[in-house]
């Protein structure tokens, strides 16, 4: 909770000196994507698209929002959705949201790590970015230069901008915030970089996904650029298992669909067409949780939890750890329902 607590803090480092960027401006909630959201009750029991997305979180809507350009896309996402939970949309809120009880539907899924940090995971359309500090900030060079991708700076930075006018906002600093922002500089934290969304060493004003009434605008909002009409979401969706197939080739194992329950635990079933995919943007946990239920993984770990092994990977759920000094390791463990885990 102090890191939760301190994450909060830092969201409201803002402001002065404006970079030429163009942000979002202040504005009521938009709820135009509600139009593309059904309860997992009403899809049916057997579906067929050209993308499935497991998750429909803060990487799992606007990537949805991406491919419905072009193609069908079925998102299933195992919370709510944020009206039916409305503390998640403004700031007064979000405490409450992080001390709420879990009760196996409310947005802050509790977790306690292996080694006793107890955190929260998102639990609702929009994800985590419905539950954190909304502090935004660009990644810093050494993450495009350590990973491996090729990235094709142009598309980047139009990405950026896609997510950016949306939902990232600047507003003007409390007494709180400036004391704060003084505070550190006198502390040496320097240089003092004004305001900027680049990931810089210092001290910055940066952006928020909180606009200057205190409304989140979280990733979900993202999901209005979409092509609605080709989109489906289906929210109290639980995926429990991926599907897999290598009947065209015994060698080319390929995701061909996804096994979820609804809210009254209907068994439903969905495909991706020839080409298409499923794509898992459940999250750190989630992604991996649902690879090891599905049978990828680690092949001793998975006979040992009566899991029939589909694809051997001895690297799946393992290395989760979100800083070196810090290390957290999570226990992957079998579950029925994932939201259990
Ligand atoms: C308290 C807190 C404060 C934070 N503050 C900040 C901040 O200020 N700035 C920042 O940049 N980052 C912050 N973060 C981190 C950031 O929010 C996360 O890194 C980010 O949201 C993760 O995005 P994701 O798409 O990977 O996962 P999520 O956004 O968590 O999305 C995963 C989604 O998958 C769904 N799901 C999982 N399993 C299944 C399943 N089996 N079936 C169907 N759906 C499933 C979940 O319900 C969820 O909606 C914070 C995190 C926390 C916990």
């Amino acid at each position: 909770m102090a890191a939760a607590l301190l994450l909060f803090l830092l969201s409201y480092i803002l402001h002065p000196q404006l970079e030429a960027v163009a942000l979002a401006t202040s504005s009521d909630h938009d709820f135009s994507y509600m139009k593309s959201v059904h309860s997992a009750t009403d899809l049916p029991l057997e579906d067929v698209y050209d993308y499935i997305i497991v998750g429909g979180g803060t990487a799992g809507c606007p990537l949805a929002a991406t491919l419905s350009e072009k193609y069908s896309v079925l998102v299933l996402e195992r919370g709510s959705t944020p009206a039916a939970y409305p503390q998640v949309l403004n700031a007064n809120g979000m405490l409450n949201n992080l001390l709420q009880e879990d009760d196996g539907k409310t947005p802050a899924q509790r977790f306690v790590s292996k080694d006793g940090v107890k955190v929260v995971r998102g639990r609702i359309l929009g994800g985590t970015s419905m539950l954190n500090g909304g502090f935004f900030s660009r990644a810093d060079d050494q993450f495009y230069n350590e990973s491996g991708v090729d990235w094709d700076k142009d598309m980047v930075e139009k990405a950026y901008q896609w997510v950016e006018d949306t939902i990232v906002f600047s507003y003007n600093l409390s007494t709180f915030q400036s004391i704060l922002r003084k505070g550190l500089l006198q502390a040496g934290v320097g240089p003092d970089n004004g305001f900027t969304l680049q990931h810089l060493v210092g001290t910055k004003t940066s952006g928020s996904t909180f606009d200057d009434q205190g409304r989140r605008h979280g990733a979900v909002e993202l999901l209005n650029k979409g092509v609605l009409n080709n989109l489906r979401v289906a929210v109290e969706a639980y995926v429990e298992r991926i599907i897999f197939s290598s009947s065209n080739n015994a060698s080319r194992l390929s995701a061909t669909g996804v096994i979820y329950k609804d809210s009254k635990g209907r068994t439903h079933r969905a495909f991706v067409k020839d080409k298409g995919e499923v794509i898992l943007s459940a999250g750190a946990i989630g992604s991996p949780q649902l690879l090891l239920l599905s049978g990828v993984g680690p092949v001793a770990h998975l006979s040992s939890l009566h899991i029939p092994v589909v694809y051997s990977n001895p690297d799946v759920g393992n290395f989760i750890a979100d800083n070196p000094r810090n290390n957290i390791n999570i226990v992957a463990v079998r579950v029925s329902d994932p939201n259990s885990c």
